[in-house]
């Protein structure tokens, strides 16, 4: 199989993190989540996790000079070696010239599209476990154990999953993070999905893309 230093793009809610998952497995590769690592920071109320937590729980992006950090000491970890996806990292231009001046090689960077409304309806759904960081959807992707997590931890809704704080998440997904396509597009590496009512019709068309 060949080398994936993969970059998902998408609204939140747009179905990058389950996407990731799946991509993981097949290629045995991490997922890099700067998101899943922003609230692992917050719920061990580390400093950095205190700093940051105002951003992200309304919606805000934290600044990127803090996720740039956090990003450039994951990358150098062994595991990164063969191979990996970046799931909501980079998500302005700046972050992206960052990568680049960190000498990083991106290998392909795939977009997955999904119109703002159903957007709306999907993260109304959306259940996250806080011990393992597995995502489910009530009505998309329902966790086997119902409201808990295979784990055993009960499922709960994101902070930032609240209507309102989402609205404000995706008027700065357009503004900041949309601009990446254009960046990527330029670089001959981007490729778009279109995501689909049924996970597994996404699914097909992102194993197919890659
Ligand atoms: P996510 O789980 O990817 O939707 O990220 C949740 C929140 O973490 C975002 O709303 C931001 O507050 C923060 N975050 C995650 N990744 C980044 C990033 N690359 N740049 C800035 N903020 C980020």
């Amino acid at each position: 199989m060949r080398k994936l230093n993969l970059i998902l793009l998408g609204a939140p809610g747009a179905g990058k993190g389950t996407q990731a998952e799946l991509i993981a497995e097949k290629f045995g590769i991490p997922t890099i989540s700067t998101g899943a690592m922003i609230r692992e920071e917050i719920a061990s109320g580390s400093e950095l996790g205190e700093t940051v937590k105002s951003y992200t729980n309304n919606g805000q992006l934290v600044p990127d000079s803090v996720v740039i950090d956090i990003i450039k000491n994951r990358l150098a970890k062994d595991d990164c070696a063969n191979g990996f996806i970046l799931d909501g990292f980079p998500r302005t231009v700046p972050q992206a010239e960052a990568l680049d001046e960190m000498g990083v090689e991106i290998t392909d960077v795939l977009s997955i599209e999904v119109a703002d409304e159903a957007i709306m309806e999907r993260m109304g759904g959306r259940r996250v476990c806080k011990k393992c960081g597995a995502t489910f959807h009530t009505k998309y992707k329902p966790s086997p154990a119902g409201e808990y997590c295979p784990c055993g931890e009960k499922l709960t809704i994101r902070a930032d999953d609240d209507p309102e704080v989402v609205k404000s998440r995706l008027v700065i997904y357009h503004e900041q993070t949309e601009p990446l396509k254009e960046f990527y597009q330029k670089k001959g590496l981007l490729k778009i999905v279109y995501g689909q009512e049924k996970l597994e019709d996404t699914t097909a068309l992102t194993m197919a893309a890659l």
